[in-house]
C-alpha cells in the first residue's frame, strides 16, 4: 500500500460495509462479468485532470475562485444528443461568464454530467395503478417503464458508454471554439425569451467584445491566462477547463473503474509512489442519504485521490460532520473536500452556523458549495414535484449571509438547472417563478424531468445575475 492510500484500504473494502441504497441484481454472474469488462475499458478521465482539479478547488478555498457545480439530477440516456448537450454546457458557460463579468472572479466549472445517472430514493417500490414495482434507480440500473424494472447489469455497461460519448462531445466543444469567448451569443441567447434579461446579457456579451478587441489592439490577448481560461492549457482564449462530475452511488462500479497511478510529483530522481483514481469523473459526491461515517460510501470515498463532495443536510450532528472530514481527509489537504449544504430555507439558520463552527474548530480546509435545491422541494396541487424560485433565492442568499456573519465565505454554488428546450424553443416548466413568473397551472406545459425539477434557462440566468450582484458588492 502506498504512503497516499489510507490504511486498510483496497478499491473494494467499501463492500465489507453497510451498503445503504444497495441494488440487488438476481443474476451476480452476469454483474461480475460486466464489472470485469468495465475494469478493462479506458478511463474516461486522467490523474493529472483530477489533480488538476484539486489544484483548482485549493484556489477556491482561498477565494481566489467561486464554483459552479451544475446539471441534471439525473440524466438519461435518452438526452445523450448533440443538442441537448450543447444546450447544458451553453448554459453552464453563460452562467460562468456573468459570473466572471459581473463579480470578476474565476470560475471553476464542474458538471452533473457524462455519469449521473443514479439516484438515491426513498423507498424500494411504488405504487403504480394497483401495482407494486420496484423503484426507477436512474437509467444505469433500471427502466422508467413499469415493466422494466428489475435491476440490470448491463446498463452499467452502457452507463459507461454514454458517459463516454458525453465526455467526447463536451471536449470538442471545448477546444472547437464553441466556448471561446468570442462567441458567447451561441450558447444559449437565442432561446432566453424575457426581454430584460436578453437585455442584461447583450450588455455582458457587448463589454466583453469591446474589451476583447482592446486586449487585442495591445496585443496581450493570448499566451496570458485570463480570470476566465484559467489553468485551461496555454491560456488561449477558446479553451477552458470543463470538469464532471456525479453522485458516487453504485460502488460496483466506482471500484470497476478505480486505477492505481503514480501521484504528481516534481522530482524526477525519485521514484513516485501509487495512488488510486476513480477515472470516471473528476469529483464525485456522497450524498445526504449515503455519507454514514461506518458505511460503505464513506469506506469508498476516503482511498481515492479524487476530490470528494460530501452533501450536508440537517440531520447531519455537527460530530459527526468533523468526524466525516477526519475520515475522508485525514491529512487536511486543500482542495481535498467539498461540503454541499443542503438544509432548506426554513432550516438554513438553525444548522448552518453550528456547522460552520465545527469545521473552523476542526482546523479542516474545506470548500462551503449552497445547494439551495434539494432541501426545497415540494408537491404541487397537482401532484409534482417543484421548487419555488423564491425559496432557492431565499437559502442562497441566506447561506451567503451566514458564511459572512460567521467569518466564513461560500465557494461555490451547486444547481439543478437545464439549459434544454423545445422545437418551438421554449424551456422546461418544473420550477416556479423567476423572472417568468411561471405558476403552478404551468408546471405540465413542458414539466420533463424524470427526477428533480429543474431551474430552466431564464430562471439559472437570474440566479446568475443575483449572485454575481453579490459578490460584487
Ligand atoms: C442530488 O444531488 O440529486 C441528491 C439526491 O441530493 P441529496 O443527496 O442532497 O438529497
Ligand atoms: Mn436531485
Amino acid at each position: 500500500m502506498t504512503a497516499s492510500t489510507p490504511s486498510q484500504w483496497t478499491p473494494s473494502s467499501w463492500a465489507s460495509k453497510p451498503v445503504a441504497q444497495r441494488v440487488e441484481y438476481p443474476d451476480q454472474q452476469h454483474l461480475n462479468s460486466v464489472l470485469a469488462k468495465i475494469n478493462t475499458l479506458p478511463p474516461l478521465v486522467t490523474p493529472a485532470e483530477i489533480e488538476r482539479l484539486r489544484h483548482q478547488l485549493a484556489a477556491v478555498q482561498r477565494n481566489e475562485a467561486f464554483l459552479l457545480h451544475a446539471g441534471d439530477c439525473a440524466e438519461s440516456f435518452d438526452a445523450c444528443t448533440q443538442e441537448r448537450i450543447a444546450a447544458k454546457i451553453g448554459l453552464i458557460l453563460s452562467f460562468s461568464l456573468i459570473l466572471v463579468w459581473g463579480a470578476r472572479i474565476p470560475v471553476l466549472r464542474v458538471g452533473r454530467i457524462a455519469g449521473q445517472y443514479a439516484k438515491p430514493r426513498s423507498s424500494q417500490t411504488e405504487k403504480i395503478g394497483d401495482r407494486l414495482v420496484l423503484n426507477f434507480r436512474g437509467d444505469n440500473v433500471n427502466g422508467l417503464d413499469p415493466n422494466d424494472r428489475t435491476p440490470d447489469p448491463e446498463r452499467l455497461l452502457s452507463a459507461y458508454f454514454h458517459s463516454a460519448a458525453t465526455l467526447n462531445y463536451i471536449r470538442s466543444l471545448m477546444t472547437s471554439g464553441f466556448a471561446s469567448l468570442h462567441h458567447p451569443r451561441d450558447w444559449s441567447l437565442s432561446h432566453v425569451r424575457s426581454s430584460t434579461l436578453r437585455r442584461k446579457f447583450e450588455s455582458i456579451v457587448d463589454g466583453l467584445a469591446d474589451a476583447l478587441d482592446f486586449s487585442r489592439a495591445i496585443g496581450t490577448e493570448s499566451g496570458k491566462e485570463g480570470p476566465y481560461e484559467r489553468g485551461g492549457g496555454p491560456g488561449v482564449l477558446g479553451q477552458v477547463d470543463f470538469f464532471t462530475s456525479h453522485e458516487a452511488l453504485m460502488l460496483d462500479y466506482e471500484q470497476a473503474m478505480t486505477r492505481k497511478a503514480p501521484l504528481p510529483g516534481d522530482d524526477a530522481s525519485k521514484p513516485r509512489a501509487d495512488g488510486f483514481y476513480n477515472t470516471s469523473a473528476h469529483f464525485l459526491w456522497v450524498g445526504d442519504r449515503t455519507r454514514q461515517l461506518d458505511g460503505a460510501h464513506i469506506e469508498y470515498v476516503r482511498g481515492i485521490r479524487n476530490p470528494i463532495g460530501i452533501k450536508v443536510g440537517p440531520s447531519l450532528a455537527s460530530e459527526e460532520l468533523t468526524k466525516l472530514l477526519e475520515a475522508v481527509n485525514p491529512d487536511k489537504e486543500p482542495g481535498r473536500v467539498t461540503l454541499i449544504t443542503r438544509y432548506g430555507a426554513a432550516k438554513i439558520r438553525d444548522h448552518l452556523p453550528g456547522h460552520i463552527q465545527a469545521v473552523t474548530q476542526s482546523g479542516h480546509p474545506v470548500t462551503w458549495v449552497s445547494d439551495p435545491m434539494h432541501g426545497n422541494t415540494v408537491t404541487s396541487a397537482s401532484g409534482l414535484k417543484t421548487r419555488n424560485f423564491g425559496t432557492i433565492i431565499s437559502e442562497l442568499v441566506s447561506c451567503i449571509s451566514i458564511h459572512s456573519e460567521c467569518g466564513s465565505r461560500l465557494g461555490g454554488v451547486s444547481l439543478e438547472f437545464t439549459g434544454e428546450f423545445n422545437e418551438e424553443g421554449f424551456s422546461v416548466t418544473e420550477c416556479l417563478g423567476g423572472s417568468m413568473e411561471l405558476s403552478e397551472d404551468q408546471l405540465e406545459l413542458r414539466y420533463h424531468s424524470f427526477c428533480d425539477p429543474r431551474l430552466n434557462l431564464e430562471q439559472s440566468l437570474d440566479v446568475a445575475f443575483l449572485v454575481s450582484n453579490y459578490f460584487k458588492e
